[in-house]
């Protein structure tokens, strides 16, 4: 308190002051970059432009100009003369700290959660390295994605901006049960307060435990997954009770609802349910399709990861026997779903489960969405105008249009004509600072 009269006299000295600092208002500004991009896809329009300039002030877009534009004042000019550049990629489904392995199913009685948050460092900087500048972390293992993100924001490590889910939420046995495949004296009884709810009121407490943990989203498990220990891929595992409980706790809070499902009847319940998103929806039959366009549910389709688990299935021992057996089934399906949802007129958001393949491969998507019919045009705007609504966050992410954050990539060629090249991402800025 005392320094505060000295802090005001020094204050007022400068004020009264006539030098360039006092009297140049862009000594007090963001700097001021400009990038400069042979291509630039409009993701809002759904259009590729021509030559162009991006005008970056701070942290934030301040200008698109078409053409190599000169702009006075700018303090750095990057040049990307064969590149095409597009908003930072967004990718609704991954699993920062945890990436399958040969030792997965054993590592959860060996490692701590420190060793799982140490992980997700490294984890983080590949998939922002990749060109993915935002993701949607649907479910860790304790709250180390929430330390993730923080470590991130404040700086610390380099990283995508991480919206997390924290725990799953699900039901008991289910696949979002911590203890499923334990030995009977280890599993104990997981609650709430572990994500496992049995009933309405066990929901409310579920995500007011997420909100007093710092969560940004909530993710349930309505149907059976593929790598828990357990029998059924497609089961439903709660109730629609149980799923509006989520839904409404969740909105008392702001938080938005993924719906991690494989099985037609627990796609229905989650609809009905009230959630944004179906994560997988390997069988949701044609009903479920015109549910999901009447209450506007978002499809997140993780194909890669259907891939990645029948692939691993065929190597003997990778998984327990019903975990490959449940691999096997989904694999071929859900791509052939994902096309058919396109054709239903689904909304789609671009999402990967990364981490049951190895992190920084997430552009791989792209190509089998665009195998699965879907054009590449769209599945580029799944992965940032759509991801960006489906996070609620479209005024900030997802084009690369004045006020919005400064999350830009480029990549060489023309990913319009090869979503391939979206794999070999060459240059990656996040909220002005390139990482790339
Ligand atoms: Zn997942």
């Amino acid at each position: 308190m005392r320094l505060l009269p000295i802090a005001a006299a020094i204050a007022s000295t400068l004020a009264l002051c006539p030098p360039v600092a006092a009297t140049d208002p862009a000594a007090a500004a963001p700097e001021i970059r400009t990038i400069h991009c042979a291509r630039l896809i409009d993701t809002d329009a759904g259009k590729l432009l021509g030559e162009s300039t991006i005008v970056v002030e701070g942290a934030r877009i301040k200008a698109v100009r078409s053409g190599n534009a000169d702009v006075a004042g700018a303090k750095q000019r990057i040049d990307l003369p064969t590149s095409t550049c597009l908003p930072g990629l967004i990718d609704s489904h991954v699993h920062l700290t945890m990436e399958f392995g040969p030792t997965t199913y054993s590592d959860k009685f060996r490692l701590n959660i420190a060793d799982f948050a140490i992980r997700g460092t490294v984890y983080a900087k590949r998939t922002l390295d990749a060109g993915f500048t935002t993701v949607r972390n649907l479910a860790d293992i304790d709250g180390e994605s929430i330390a993730l993100r923080n470590a991130v924001n404040a700086g610390t490590i380099p990283g995508p901006r991480i919206f997390t889910a924290g725990k799953a939420i699900g039901s008991t046995g289910g696949h979002a049960d911590p203890t499923d495949g334990y030995r009977n004296d280890l599993a104990g009884d997981p609650g709430p307060k572990d994500g496992i709810i049995n009933s309405p009121e066990d929901a409310w407490k579920a995500v007011r435990q997420h909100y007093k943990d710092g969560a940004d989203a909530i993710k349930i498990m309505p149907s059976g997954g593929v790598l828990d220990e357990s029998t059924s891929v497609d089961n439903a595992q709660m109730t629609i009770e149980e799923i509006k409980a989520v839904v409404a706790a969740a909105h008392d809070y702001g938080f938005t609802v993924a719906a991690h499902a494989h099985g037609a009847e627990a796609i229905r319940r989650a609809i009905l349910g009230g959630v944004d998103s179906i994560e997988h929806g390997t069988y949701m039959d044609d009903a479920d399709m015109k549910l999901m366009k009447e209450h506007g549910t978002w499809l997140v389709p993780t194909i890669i990861a259907g891939k990645t688990a029948e692939e691993q299935a065929k190597i003997p021992g990778r998984y327990p026997p019903q975990v490959a057996t449940k691999a096997l089934l989904v694999g071929p399906i859900i791509q052939t779903t994902a096309g058919k949802a396109y054709k239903a007129g689904v909304k789609i958001a671009f999402g990967t489960d990364a981490g049951v393949y190895p992190h920084g491969q997430n552009a791989r998507e792209f190509q089998y969405m665009v195998d699965a019919g879907m054009p590449p045009m769209f599945v580029i705007q799944a992965a940032t105008t759509h991801a960006a609504r489906l996070l609620k966050k479209e005024k900030d992410l997802g084009s690369i249009t004045p006020g919005k954050f400064a999350d830009v990539i480029a990549v060489d060629g023309n990913p319009l004509d090869d979503v391939a090249l979206l794999q070999k991402v060459r240059f990656v800025m996040k909220a002005g600072e390139q990482f790339k």
